[in-house]
């Protein structure tokens, strides 16, 4: 099956990189949102972001232009329906994508697949929202999508091999690498970066270590890029409890519990890079 236009439901941080992915490997993309202001601000990320290139040497402005034309934004849901793909990557609140997710099923044509972004709602449980349980699928992009090589793909309880297989070739030609994945909270990643994370916080909070000492620790030891701690930062405290309750909800299993300095600071409001101070102070810089 051939995917030419895709339709994006959400225009912040990750839908209008899905539109600058799409757009630079050569697809249309309709971007669609509630509110005006996020559109305006996609559009300005986008041409921000393929400026950058076209100044590193990587794009030439023929392409760019090119890019930015195949981008259509748009308040209007009933747009999307020329789309042969629908990526939904509205805000995080199951209620809202239910809502969503039923309102672009009516009016999307009977083949088109829709797949959806989220980061751990169960996949099955939107695919229900729909008529078409056999064409929805997770997909999973990281932030920032356009420089983030890898998509998680979702399969729920019903997803068919021809919707896994339209949207994994999909993500490669975007220059994704796709990994299949079950339905399951946290999905792969986030299933073991989380808890990762989380067990360093305990590590801080049993006065193992410093937090820069067992940061150093892991980078060292095991050759990540930058500490967990400083990754928890870079994420914010904020989210990675609320991944930490939802695997904890999930498995019911008491290695998810969050750790009780991680509860602590996100109520003292200490939520990382965000918010000026986290593990480490930013406030300096
Ligand atoms: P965001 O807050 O930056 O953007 C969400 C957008 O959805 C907003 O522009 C909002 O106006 C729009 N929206 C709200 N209701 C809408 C509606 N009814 N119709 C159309 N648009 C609507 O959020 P984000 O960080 O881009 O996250 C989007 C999705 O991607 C979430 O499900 C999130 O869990 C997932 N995700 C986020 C990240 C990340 O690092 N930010 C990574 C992977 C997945």
């Amino acid at each position: 099956m051939g995917i030419e236009t895709i339709g994006i439901i959400g225009a912040g941080t990750m839908g209008s990189g899905i539109a600058q992915a799409c757009a630079v490997a050569g697809m249309n993309a309709v971007v669609q949102d509630v509110d005006e202001a996020a559109l305006a601000r996609a559009t300005k990320s986008v041409s921000g972001s393929l400026e950058r290139l076209v100044r590193k040497g990587t794009m030439t402005e023929t392409e760019q232009a090119g890019a930015l034309a195949r981008i259509r934004t748009t308040t209007r849901a009933e747009e999307l329906a020329a789309a042969s793909l629908i990526i939904e990557a509205a805000t995080e609140n199951e209620a809202l994508k239910v809502k969503i997710l039923r309102a672009v099923d009516a009016l999307a044509a009977p083949e088109t697949i829709i797949a959806t972004n989220t980061s751990s709602i169960s996949i099955t449980k939107l695919a229900a929202a729909t008529s078409r349980p056999d064409r929805f699928v997770g997909m999973h992009f990281f932030n920032p999508v356009p420089v983030m090589a890898l998509v998680e793909i979702i399969r729920g309880l019903r997803t068919s091999d021809a919707t896994v297989a339209a949207v994994t070739a999909l993500s490669e030609k975007l220059g994704k690498t796709p990994i299949g994945v079950k339905n399951s909270a946290g999905f792969v990643v986030n299933r073991i970066l989380c808890p990762m994370i989380n067990e360093a916080i305990f590590a801080l909070q049993e006065g193992l270590a410093t937090a820069a000492e067992i940061d150093a620790g892991m980078k060292l030891g095991c050759n990540h890029p930058i500490g967990p701690l400083a990754l928890c930062d870079l994420i914010g405290l904020d989210v990675e409890l609320a991944v930490m309750e939802v695997l904890y909800g999930n498995f019911n299993d008491s290695k998810y519990r969050p750790a009780p300095l991680l509860r602590e600071m996100v109520d003292a409001g200490q939520l990382g890079r965000k918010t000026g101070r986290g593990f480490y102070d930013y406030a300096k810089k």
